[in-house]
């Protein structure tokens, strides 16, 4: 298997990256290069810069503004966005919803969801987890009611990213209580979140970040046009779009970004009287983690190699839980080297006090403890562990 790149993949990697530089606005390189969330109106600005080139969503068909490019071309040219570092794209449109949308929907909610998705006219933001039902997703019970022309939508979400800004939520609602089996009675629904009855309330995480919410629906009247294939076979749904989201963990592209930046620091940061990096056990670190990263981007691009995108095929590939554990991993190892590296004036506070501060140096531990969330979210790393357990090992 050939996995090295090709003249036209070098050759694309470069117009990328050109792009990215002519393209990218500098406040917003910097914002990044800090190790700060970039804010919604950078998003927003970012993703419709690429949809206007026709970047945004190439994975998808042709006839939705897709491109028919190879798994490769696509990793190419997010890993070069990763690296700038550029915000990513609005995962919830581009490679959930949207995807959603063309392999179940009908064509009167393609005609009206995709392209305002593809250019971020419509945030979208996803309505999955409830308290007791996570890992155990098929426990939810948001119920929605038929009733006449509209469901009646009653219950609760939790830990909706980012749903402060959101215009819709896709979501999972339980439509057949007495259904044989939990995941037979769930269907896939599209609200509205301007629909009265819909409260968004801010759950601050660990690093003082409003980047999570609980979402609550008391009576919210929801049209049976917003219902996305059959009733209560909502499942397949979940199933397609849970494995598309893992297949984007891996975070190749934002690790390199994060190491490469931290080796330069430690040329310049001094630990004993001497730059970081002539430490003997930070510099073994560093490189045991740049060794891990490029054993990962190997894995990934065997599996690439093989892979054709169709983000409308029905079998997930086990090989993205692979690349989900290690990338997440990685991913926190370097948030752990950060805060070594910043060493005590990462702790410093307040703010007056750390003015002089670089702003990397301040957002070590809050990039720190809100990296937790890599191996919790898209499904845990146990639970991915389960899935190699019983697919790959045949356990
Ligand atoms: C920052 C963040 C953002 C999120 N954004 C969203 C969002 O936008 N939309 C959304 O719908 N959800 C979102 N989630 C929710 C996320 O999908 C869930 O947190 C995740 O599925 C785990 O569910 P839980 O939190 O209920 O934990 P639980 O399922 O209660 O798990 C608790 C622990 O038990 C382990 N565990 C559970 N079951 C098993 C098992 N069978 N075998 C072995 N170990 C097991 C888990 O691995 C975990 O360590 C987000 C979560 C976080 C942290």
């Amino acid at each position: 298997m050939d996995i090295s790149y090709s003249p036209e993949e070098i050759a694309f990697r470069e117009e990328v990256r050109t792009f990215v530089e002519e393209n990218l606005p500098e406040a917003t390189r910097k914002h990044m290069l800090d190790g700060k969330h970039p804010t919604a109106d950078m998003i927003r600005h970012w993703q419709k810069c690429l949809n206007a080139k026709g970047w945004a969503v190439p994975h998808w068909p042709k006839e939705w503004g897709g491109k028919g490019w190879s798994a490769m071309r696509l990793y190419i040219l997010r890993e070069e966005m990763e690296k700038a570092p550029a915000p990513s794209l609005l995962a919830f449109n581009t490679d959930m919803c949207g995807p959603i949308l063309i392999a179940f929907g009908n064509e009167e909610q393609k005609t009206r969801f995709l392209p305002r998705m593809a250019n971020l006219d419509d945030w979208w933001c996803q309505g999955f987890s409830e308290p007791g039902a996570g890992s155990d997703l098929a426990n939810l019970r948001c119920t929605a009611v038929r009733d006449g022309d509209r469901y009646i939508v009653n219950g609760q979400k939790a830990w909706t990213t980012k749903a402060q800004y959101a215009d819709w939520i896709f979501m999972l609602v339980r439509t057949d209580s007495k259904a044989s089996k939990p995941q037979q009675g769930i269907s896939f629904l599209l609200i509205d979140m301007k629909s009265p009855g819909v409260t968004v309330r801010p759950t601050i995480t660990i690093d003082s970040f409003h980047e999570v919410n609980e979402v609550f629906f008391d009576d919210v009247q929801v049209p049976i046009e917003n219902l996305v294939g059959q009733e209560n076979h909502g499942w397949d749904c979940a199933k397609l779009l849970l494995s598309n989201e893992r297949t984007g963990h891996a975070k190749i592209g934002p690790s390199k970004e994060r190491l490469r930046t931290l080796r330069e620091r430690a040329c310049t940061i001094e630990k004993g009287g001497r730059p970081l990096i002539e430490d003997y056990d930070f510099l073994v670190r560093l490189v045991d983690l740049e060794v891990q990263l490029k054993a990962l981007e190997m894995t990934t691009m065997r599996v690439l190699a093989e892979d054709k995108v169709d983000i409308t095929k029905r079998k997930p590939n086990p090989a993205s839980s692979v690349l989900k554990i290690r990338g997440s991993e990685i991913h926190q190892a370097i948030s752990a080297l950060y805060v070594e590296a910043a060493g005590p004036q990462g702790l410093a506070l307040p703010v007056e006090a750390t003015s002089n501060f670089e702003s990397w140096l301040l957002e070590a531990h809050p990039n720190y403890y809100n990296m937790r969330k890599l191996s919790i979210y898209g499904g845990s790393n146990e639970i991915q562990k389960t899935i190699i357990a019983k697919q790959f090992l045949e356990l």
